[in-house]
């Protein structure tokens, strides 16, 4: 039984080569800037775990939405996903590619070398923890740091960056790199409509030397910092808007968001109440810098 209502523009008929799937609306944080939890999406946790969507009851769901829109991807998310490490384990099995996010402060499960886990750091300690709480940030990379030598999964962290962190990113490098993950990518703040708060840049303008600094830190640390050359470009003025008015995540990736007794489609994988012409998000300006290269090479 499919326990998953899709909203338009999300179809039953569509094909979806990835999806994103909230396994459930449990953390053991509680973010200042999470947008699972922002008011306007759906995030309603019963008290207790057990009472959400059963481990069955989700793989049944998504092994049918797997067969009927052709989800070869899946990006486990919560809440915090490894609430539920039995889940993860049979879950990861149903697709060809995953990839877990993760807020880091419990253990990694090692699920073989195919899963990636994507580590969400927010800045260098004191502005990480003001946003993720106290001691959050050493406890995240003394995690990393204790992975056993034959940890197969790959580990990576992303960062998301703010008008307030902006200019401390590199601090931020430099503690991952010593914590010997193996690289990171930079997301890009995306605000709820009409969020001029402290970490949300006016336009797209005023973002431009975010974005610079970001393309200094991946010729400064070569490899390591991963955001392609033309992504980052993308998010410039002109471009930026000209990608986001035609959004591929929005396109490509089928958002599942848990809802009572079943998955529910939001405006799109960071949920309802967004403002997309100042959205930076990583995933959006992948897509586009790929898709530019895939008919480059026709
Ligand atoms: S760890 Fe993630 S899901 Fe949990 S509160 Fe923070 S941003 Fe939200
Ligand atoms: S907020 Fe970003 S990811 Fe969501 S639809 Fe708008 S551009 Fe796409």
């Amino acid at each position: 039984m499919i326990r998953a209502r899709l909203h338009a523009p999300y179809r039953d008929d569509a094909r979806y080569p990835a999806a994103i799937v909230n396994v459930t609306n449990h953390c053991n944080l509680s973010c200042r800037h999470c947008f699972v939890f922002r008011e306007a999406n759906p995030n309603q946790a019963p008290a207790k775990l057990a009472d959400e969507l059963s481990d069955d009851e989700i793989l049944d769901t998504l092994r049918a939405l797997r067969d009927r829109h052709g989800i070869v991807s899946m990006l486990w998310m919560g809440g915090e996903p490894l609430l539920k490490p039995d889940l993860l384990r049979r879950g990861t099995r149903l697709f060809a590619r995953n990839t877990i996010t993760t807020n880091g402060t419990l253990p990694l499960l090692d699920l073989g070398p195919e899963i990636l886990y994507v580590v969400s750091l927010d800045g260098p300690e004191d502005l990480n923890d003001a946003i993720r709480g106290r001691g959050t940030f050493r406890r995240v990379l003394r995690n990393l740091e204790r992975r056993p030598a034959a940890f197969s999964s790959s580990v990576q962290v992303q960062a998301v960056v703010t008008k307030r962190n902006q200019t401390r990113l590199e601090e931020l490098v430099e503690a991952v790199r010593a914590a010997g993950v193996g690289w990171m990518t930079f997301s890009f703040y995306v605000p709820r409509a009409g969020d001029h708060g402290p970490d949300a840049w006016t336009d797209n303008d005023e973002r431009v030397a975010a974005v610079a600094e970001v393309m200094r830190l991946r010729e400064r640390h070569d490899g390591f910092v991963r955001n392609s050359r033309r992504s980052l470009e993308l998010l410039l003025p002109g471009e930026a808007e000209r990608v986001t008015a035609a959004c591929p995540a929005r396109a490509l990736i089928l958002p599942l968001y848990l809802e009572g007794d079943h998955f529910t489609t939001p405006f799109c994988c960071y949920g309802n109440d967004v403002d997309c012409d100042r959205c930076g998000a990583w995933v959006v300006f992948h897509l586009a810098a790929r898709a530019e290269g895939t008919r480059a090479a026709k």
